[in-house]
């Protein structure tokens, strides 16, 4: 048997280190064993999925150094390895199943739905079954012929326990009690998740699935698909979700979690992909610093450890020193050129310091902040500006929510959205700028912020952003629950 591996992103966001991590250790599984390792695109939720973020996935896994053997941009034989392309092969799967008594056709509209979860809440139950959502079969005639819209769910026992096997972790007990009658196929004829998994898995001839732990409560779902298709199923492999280091689930709020912010604040691809394999894995001599080959020649799945492995930026740029120090200075000049010291990053830079300078000398002062990870701010940086701490420290966040939800950057969106707010604040728009100026650049006495915000790109600009929020104290729960209201009470 020839080892199939996959990793399956849907490319509905930010490149996160987190799927790094996963492709990782499915690409040095498969390998190790000789076998192949595929990447799917799993963009089956229209309305998120953009093909920037799933170009921005693939650039930035290949630019840690990863690659696979079939893809949607390498092609391969199991093609197309995109969802969304594969349309037709999840409806005649999902007919199958409803021919089988598998799955049925659900008309329930959505206000009924609404009640029938009400009424299952109060009777102390979590999951719809088949019996809660069932209709007298006349109705569901009824609404057959006026046409009406409707999903088709999949049948699932009411009661039981569902043992699914994992590599790591051995059998897992899961209470049939907690799964619904998953939809398989919504009413604009897309699969879900769960169904377009299953059958892409079975028909990419996969034979291993290692994925992120949070994906366990779906595992008996998928197992009673395979048995319905009468297909095998592949072996089940749940590795442990990376966490920051107050050991809660890995998040952009703690961490920078973008592989691009690491690009950009100056990390070396080498040390970053080092530092993911030590996420709840270890060489055996436990030697801290390897690259890609010494882990592939030395890897075991087996010794994978499942507490919570942690994702520290400390840690992380210890290990980055480390390989930095063992470049050449020849390749050390190469990289940093490469990076960001070159001609064409100099001549983006040079129409906003030049009106500043009178030698060269006033050059690297001016643009150092374009070429820093985070800054070296303090509570004492913002107290030169007009508004109250606490008052910039909202205007932050709701700056960072703002520029979050911006789809294209550049100068006319950033300065737009950002006028608007500082409007519908009611704040003017110069002391609106001054905490902004200073989360950005360090200074309120440097080239214009959106000019600034231009050149940092998106991931370095929120994570600077995110600091800021931090430095001045942070948000608690229940401050941001007030300031999610009063900003979406924004006009
Ligand atoms: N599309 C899922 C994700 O985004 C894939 C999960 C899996 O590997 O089964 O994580």
């Amino acid at each position: 048997m020839t080892v199939r591996t996959r990793i399956a992103p849907s490319p509905t966001g930010d490149p996160h280190v987190g799927t790094a991590y996963i492709a990782l250790f499915n690409q040095c599984f498969a390998r190790a064993q000789g076998g192949k390792f595929v990447l799917r695109i799993e963009d089956t939720d229209q309305q998120r999925s953009t093909p920037e973020s799933e170009q921005a996935i693939l650039d930035s896994l290949r630019w840690l150094g990863l690659d696979w053997d079939e893809g949607p941009d390498v092609g391969g034989p199991h093609g197309p390895y995109r969802q969304s392309e594969r349309g037709d092969v999840y409806k005649k799967y999902c007919d199958e199943l409803v021919e089988k008594g598998h799955a049925f056709h659900c008309y329930r509209t959505a206000d009924e739905l609404e009640q029938l979860r009400e009424e299952l809440r109060e009777a102390g139950r979590t999951a719809l079954k088949p019996s809660d959502l069932a209709l007298p079969e006349e109705e569901v005639e009824k609404r057959r012929a006026a046409g009406e819209p409707y999903v088709v769910r999949m049948n699932v026992p009411e009661s039981g326990t569902c043992v699914v096997e994992d590599l790591l972790r051995g059998p897992i007990e899961i209470d049939w009690g907690q799964v619904d009658a998953q939809i398989l196929l919504k009413s604009d004829g897309m699969p879900t998740y769960h169904l377009a998994n299953v059958v892409d898995d079975h028909l990419m001839e996969i034979t291993h699935v290692l994925r992120g732990e949070e994906w366990i409560n779906s595992a008996p779902k998928h197992k009673l698909l395979y048995e319905y298709f009468g297909w095998d199923m592949p072996v089940l492999c749940h590795l442990p979700l990376l966490r920051n280091p107050d050991k809660t689930k890995l998040s952009k709020r703690k961490n920078p979690t973008s592989i691009l912010y690491y690009q950009r604040a100056g990390f070396m691809p080498e040390a970053l992909l080092n530092y993911l394999g030590r996420m709840g894995w270890s060489m055996p001599d436990e030697s801290e610093k390897f690259s890609l080959d010494e882990m592939l020649e030395h890897f075991d799945i087996m010794r994978v450890s499942l507490g919570g492995p942690v994702f520290d930026v400390e840690k992380l740029s210890w290990l980055n020193g480390l390989w930095i120090r063992e470049l050449e200075d020849e390749q050390l000049a190469d990289r940093l050129q490469n990076w960001l010291l070159n001609r064409e990053n100099l001549l983006k830079v040079l129409p906003h310091a030049k009106g500043r300078m009178e030698t060269f000398g006033d050059f690297a002062p001016l643009a150092s902040f374009l070429a820093a990870g985070q800054l070296p701010l303090t509570e004492a940086s913002f107290s030169a500006n007009k508004l109250e701490l606490d008052e910039q420290k909202k205007l932050l966040q709701f700056a960072l929510w703002r520029l979050e939800a911006l789809r294209s950057w550049d100068k006319d969106s950033i300065f737009q959205s950002m006028k608007a707010l500082s409007q519908a604040m009611e704040i003017k728009l110069k002391d609106f700028n001054a905490p902004l100026f200073v989360a950005i650049s360090g200074t309120t006495a440097s080239f214009s912020v959106m000019d600034a915000m231009v050149l940092l790109g998106p991931d370095l600009s929120r994570a600077r952003l995110r600091q800021a929020v931090d430095v001045l104290g942070g948000a608690g729960k229940k401050v941001l629950k007030r300031w999610e209201k009063e900003y979406a009470s924004l006009a």
